[in-house]
């Protein structure tokens, strides 16, 4: 990817657009080099960048985004299927058929963006977990260390 942000001037490296975080996480791309070899499968991080060895398995992005999807997609999809049943009054297995792999499905694309997002962001914010800088301030492990 084209705008990754250097830091060799040191300070925080721009902020990208939101927009652009979002498709880089789509595609998977890896923060550091641009190619698309963050997912291993449908939401697993790889363990580390096959192009330029970026350690994956170093980020931690937690339940943040699992947890805001639960709340997020189950909100829209409940007003989505009480709009629907109040306008068109299907049985209970239609419901079946259209809500349990729309969810399914969107929560799974979702997590993918939503994980991807946040490694990217935490990659280029230089973000790392509590209790991961000795007293010094430097660094135990840097994930872009790694080669
Ligand atoms: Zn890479």
């Amino acid at each position: 990817m084209s705008d990754t942000p250097e830091r060799e001037g040191g300070g925080l490296p721009e902020v990208p657009a939101a927009a652009s975080v979002m498709k880089a996480a789509a595609l998977g791309k890896c923060p550091r080099c641009g190619s698309r070899t963050m997912f291993a499968g449908l939401v697993n991080f790889a363990d580390k960048c096959g192009q330029c060895g970026l350690n994956y398995a170093r980020f931690n992005v937690g339940d943040g985004p699992a947890a805001f999807l639960t709340l997020a997609i189950g909100a829209v999809l409940a007003l989505f299927a009480i709009l629907f049943d109040q306008a068109v009054h299907p049985p209970f297995w239609v419901h079946a058929l259209i809500w349990v792999p729309l969810t399914a499905a969107m929560v799974v694309y979702g997590l993918r963006i939503a994980k991807g997002a946040l490694l990217i962001v935490e990659y280029r914010r230089d973000a790392y977990e509590a209790g991961s800088l000795e007293t010094d301030g430097t660094r135990r492990d840097d994930p872009r260390a790694d080669q």
